[in-house]
């Protein structure tokens, strides 16, 4: 028997929040005639890179205001303060606008706290000031970007990707994504060397800049693609784009599953849990009926154990990746780490080591499922009445690795139809063949914090439980591990890292037969 869980417990989150669709009812708390205008920022910044602040403005075109200044103030832990004024008197009639605000690291270290006020005036010349956002019922807390100071830990030919996150073309009656351009300038700002772009394939059904109106979801999904290309072409020295999709598709029991592509070059059909077709929720295609069309295409399970609430079983009949789907299906990876360490990272990490057990070559992916979300990820927790912040499931903080030369869309296919990446939110740790023998390493760096401690664990061909095959704990300081292991008979092995920061990395497993 299916288990809901009781209605306290909805577990429904909605990033970039949009707040005025009122599902035909004449009131919602969180509509207001005005603009979302909210800043975002990257989380973190490699030294040397640059970065900016943005303005943006969603739904003007509906509740047309002129920005009239933005004041800055960017403060470290240390009591460096700098304040900035910029009057703008910028007029705002489009669906999505946004400004960018280079911002300067110097004389900054540590944590970088920016505070923004923001004058907006309405049509009538009506005029409000609020901090960072005017999303109504959440406080406003400063943005907090870590500056950080030291290359990351990862070797020479191994490039590091946000998985799974939305840009604009994602738009719906509860949440929208980033411009594409300003995730390829944040990707370079935290130190990424391309981002997977999953947009949902049931919102390229419909227009991005008014989210009831259809549009050829053929023809948008090429708009997003180009769109993606041109920027790649236009800035080569800047992460690359990959224009993926997030198919929902049908499980083995008839619900809604989320599966990522990783650069197709044709549309994917899937509007089942898109919410906009009533309660018409079946899925379009099968699990086995997309991948059919994906020949050489990498796909991964998204969220394969995302908790999922009574209300969303319901309303968008979704489900959770099982057994049975990946018994007669071919995927790459599961993204089991879809931003943070919670039920459905544990769950998801287990039914992974599960399809180990088992001789199945799966790769863990590690992802955020940011939808714009640059620096922290404000949504609609309950549509119509409440909204949320957190600082989880922010643009590029977990991420995975893989070995490629180059960053061009066809070496990172070819690297994900490999059996060998690290899921990351700071250090690295991988094993490896030398010779006869294994070879354990593991490395970090003074801003994710020294080792704590490295295991490998080990299943032998047939066994039901993984071992602990070696493990080390780390005297202060020790930023890097190198050892040899002898190989097992059979079977795989596969470490874990943790550092003194909380920080934590894991490898794909090693078959050695
Ligand atoms: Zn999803
Ligand atoms: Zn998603």
């Amino acid at each position: 028997m299916e288990e809901f869980r009781q209605p306290g417990e909805v577990k429904l989150f909605f990033p970039y929040a949009e707040t005025h669709f009122k599902f035909r009812l004449p009131w919602s708390p969180l509509h207001k005639r005005w603009p979302e205008i909210f800043l975002d920022a990257p989380c973190q910044v490699l030294s040397g890179k640059p970065f900016s602040v943005y303005l943006l403005i969603k739904d003007a075109d509906l509740y047309p205001v002129t920005i009239r200044s933005l004041e800055l103030r960017l403060e470290d832990v240390h009591g460096n303060v700098t304040e900035q004024q910029f009057e703008l008197n910028l007029h705002c009639e489009q669906n999505l606008m946004y400004r960018a605000f280079p911002l300067s690291r110097e004389g900054f270290s540590g944590t970088l706290r920016l505070s923004g006020w923001i004058t907006v005036a309405d049509k009538k010349g009506k005029s409000v000031r609020f901090l960072s956002h005017n999303f109504p019922g959440l406080h406003s807390r400063p943005l907090e970007i870590r500056l950080l100071n030291h290359p990351l830990p990862y070797p020479e030919n191994w490039k590091a990707g946000e998985m799974h996150c939305h840009s604009e073309f994602s738009s719906d009656p509860v949440e929208f994504g980033a411009p594409l351009r300003l995730m390829q300038e944040t990707a370079d700002a935290v130190g990424l060397d391309f981002v997977l772009c999953t947009d949902h394939s049931y919102d390229f059904y419909y227009h991005r800049y008014s989210y009831l109106d259809s549009i050829e979801p053929e023809g948008n999904f090429r708009e997003y693609r180009n769109q993606a290309i041109a920027l790649n072409s236009e800035h080569p020295d800047l992460p690359t784009l990959i224009p993926g999709e997030e198919v929902s598709c049908g499980n083995s029991h008839g619900e809604n599953v989320h599966l990522l592509v990783f650069g197709h070059d044709h549309f994917l059909p899937g509007l089942g849990d898109g919410g906009r077709r009533g309660f018409q929720n079946h899925p379009d295609l099968t699990i086995a009926e997309i991948l059919e069309r994906l020949p050489g295409i990498p796909t991964f399970a998204a969220h394969p154990k995302a908790q999922i609430g009574w209300l969303e079983r319901k309303i968008f009949r979704r489900g959770e990746w099982r057994q049975e789907d990946l018994k007669s299906n071919i995927i790459q990876g599961l993204q089991f780490w879809n931003g943070n360490l919670g039920l459905d990272y544990r769950e998801g990490k287990t039914f992974w080591i599960k399809q180990l057990l088992k001789g199945q070559r799966i790769l863990p992916i590690a992802a955020n499922d940011a939808h714009g979300d640059f620096n922290q990820n404000i949504g609609v927790k309950l549509p119509l009445v409440s909204l949320k912040q957190q600082r989880s499931h922010v643009f590029g903080k977990v991420r995975t690795v893989v070995p490629c030369a180059s960053r061009d869309i066809g070496a990172l296919r070819s690297a994900f139809l490999g059996e060998c990446c690290v899921c990351t939110d700071g250090p690295f740790v991988n094993v490896s063949r030398k010779g006869h023998l294994l070879e354990v390493e593991a490395r970090s760096n003074p801003d994710f914090g020294s080792l704590h401690s490295v295991h490998v664990y080990v299943a032998e061909s047939g066994a039901c439980l993984e071992k602990v095959y070696d493990d080390w704990s780390f005297a202060k300081d020790s930023m890097e591990l190198k050892a040899t292991l002898p190989s097992p008979k059979s079977g795989y092995v596969r470490a874990e890292v943790v550092t003194r920061n909380g920080n934590r990395a894991l490898c794909s497993a090693l078959f050695v037969n």
